[in-house]
């Protein structure tokens, strides 16, 4: 059955909302008109927007902002992107950054739990979805990861 790309988003930011209150994290949700509903695997997706946000906010610091955006591309594709004003990613690590286990380092990541596995499995999950995953780093200014999914027409004609 279709998603509600609002309501998938919307729920997302419920989960975390403990959280983000303990952190006085603001999360703002921004969905582009005409964004509506989608064929997906709703679990999988749960669990890729689960890591993002845990992700932005384990990395952010208190009294951040965490934007969560949906938007069309094109006809065919829609983009949902999570983005952070938190520490950033060193630009020698962006490049491992979806490899399976890799954390950045050990002094930032003791305190934060994880295993360094999010990013790898949320790229496995994308990619079965036909998307694509990419993330943007600036740091000390904050992080943004963005993936696609095709927004499957509905087929003309089937029986
Ligand atoms: P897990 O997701 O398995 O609980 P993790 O969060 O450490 O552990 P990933 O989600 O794969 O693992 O992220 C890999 C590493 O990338 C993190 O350890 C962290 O160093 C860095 N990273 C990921 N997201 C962000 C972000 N939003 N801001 C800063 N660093 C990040
Ligand atoms: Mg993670």
């Amino acid at each position: 059955s279709s998603t509600l790309v609002s309501e998938m988003l919307e729920e997302v930011a419920d989960r975390f909302s403990f959280q983000l209150q303990q952190r006085k994290i603001q999360i703002m949700l921004h969905v582009e008109y005409g964004v509506t509903s989608l064929l997906l695997d709703r679990d999988k997706i749960d669990q890729v927007l689960d890591n993002l946000v845990s992700n932005a906010i384990k990395y952010t610091g208190d009294e951040g902002t965490i934007r969560l955006e949906a938007r069309k591309i094109d006809k065919e594709i829609l983009e949902i992107s999570v983005q952070d004003n938190g520490m950033g990613i060193p630009k020698k690590d962006l490049s491992r950054i979806f490899d399976r286990f890799y954390r950045v380092d050990k002094a930032r990541s003791r305190n934060m739990g994880g295993t360094g596995l999010g990013l790898s499995i949320a790229r496995e999950i994308v990619k079965a979805h036909g998307g694509t995953i990419a993330l943007e780093s600036e740091l000390g200014q904050g992080t943004r990861v963005l993936f696609t999914l095709p927004i499957r027409q509905e087929e003309e004609g089937e029986v």
